[in-house]
């Protein structure tokens, strides 16, 4: 097997989080020389010292904490000239996906991205991605090199073992000129926020909840009581269908923590967890697209009709959805 080298940006603890150690497991499996190049204002290795790979290799400073291209670029550049690596892995972060592209093209090399496994066929590395919205799986061989993978997160198990002490190899980088300057961060408070991709459930909440109900009128106000209180008490990431994000993204007062980051389907995102309930969704693309890589899928609807639901779950709950909401949360409490 070729050479490797695992590409991760560190914490601002210098430490590494969950994606880097899913590519480093993924990395490991391949069975060639792995160096570990790591990039961010301070590296920390120890925690995967004992995962067998030959070097260590960081570069650090201020300038390196920030996902910027320019700077993000010039770190996995000199890590990858560094290390001299054939393949070059990396998690599919938005800081490598926005900048190795870049750094393939500097280096003559070739990038692909949302690789969902990597394995060896015929003696050389393939990469397993899907096309056309995740509705065909392909595996390809590239014979340029370094070729730079991305591994989409959850897919791999991450790398566990003993720490052991690991010597960093400094790479030296000059910065190069910069003209964005992060002037902080505002984040959504933790209680506020509705995406968790580590988490069990995925949540689907379709347009259904905000229809006229069989009394004639509509419940906005109660989908939203019951849709987050059944989010905190089960801590499950919420997904929507288009037709409700589209809703709430023109100002109509339903659902208004809804948008469209929180889209499933062909135009929205394809998250990995491993279950999920889909309630008042009809669509093709959230039940056969936005949820294709569910573990486990179960659906609450009114209509014993709705084909996709039908079709895409495992179990269809012939039901209405505020009353199975409003006893879950009774039930959790
Ligand atoms: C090019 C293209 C790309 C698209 N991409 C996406 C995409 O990425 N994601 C996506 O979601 N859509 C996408 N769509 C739209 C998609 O085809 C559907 O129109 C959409 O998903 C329907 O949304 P919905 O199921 O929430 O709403 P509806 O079709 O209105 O379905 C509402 C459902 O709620 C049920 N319901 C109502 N009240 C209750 C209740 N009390 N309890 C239980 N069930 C109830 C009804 O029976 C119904 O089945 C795309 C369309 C096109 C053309």
């Amino acid at each position: 097997m070729e050479s490797i080298l695992v590409l991760a940006h560190t914490e601002a603890d210098g430490s590494l989080a969950k994606p880097a150690l899913e590519a480093l497991a993924a990395a490991l499996a391949l069975g060639g020389e792995v160096t570990v190049g790591l990039a961010g204002a301070t590296a920390n290795a120890n925690a995967i010292g004992g995962c067998g790979a030959m070097r260590f290799l960081a570069v650090t400073g201020d300038a390196f904490a920030q996902p910027r291209y320019s700077t993000d670029a010039a770190a996995a550049e000199a890590l990858c000239r560094a290390s001299g690596a054939a393949i070059v892995i990396a998690p599919h972060t938005s800081r490598w996906a926005r900048a190795l592209s870049g750094v393939a093209l500097r280096l003559g090399g070739r990038v692909d991205t949302h690789a969902t496994a990597i394995g060896v066929q015929n003696s050389v590395p393939a990469v397993t991605r899907w096309f056309y919205r995740q509705r065909m799986e392909g595996v390809l061989t590239r014979s340029q090199r370094p070729w730079m993978i991305l591994l989409d997160a959850g897919c791999v198990a991450s790398w566990t073992g003993a720490p052991a002490a690991a010597t960093l190899e400094s790479v030296p980088v000059e910065v190069p000129a910069t003209r964005t300057t992060a002037l902080g961060a505002e984040a959504t408070q933790a209680d506020q926020q509705t995406i968790r991709t580590d988490a069990k459930l995925l949540f689907v909440a379709g347009a259904g909840w905000t229809k006229k109900q069989g009394d004639g009128t509509v419940h906005g106000a109660e989908a939203e009581e019951l849709i987050l209180g059944f989010l905190r008490t089960s801590q499950a990431s919420l997904g929507g269908s288009k037709s409700l994000v589209d809703l709430s993204g023109e100002g109509q007062p339903v659902l208004g923590f809804m948008t469209h980051l929180n889209q499933i389907g062909q135009t929205g995102s394809t998250p990995r967890h491993p279950k999920g309930l889909s309630t008042c969704c009809h669509g093709e693309e959230p039940h056969a697209v936005g949820w294709r890589f569910i573990g486990e899928r179960r659906a609450v609807n009114l209509d014993p009709n709705c084909g996709w639901a039908r079709g895409k779950a495992d179990v269809l709950y012939i039901a209405d959805a505020f009353a199975v909401v409003r006893e879950l949360n009774r039930l959790l409490g």
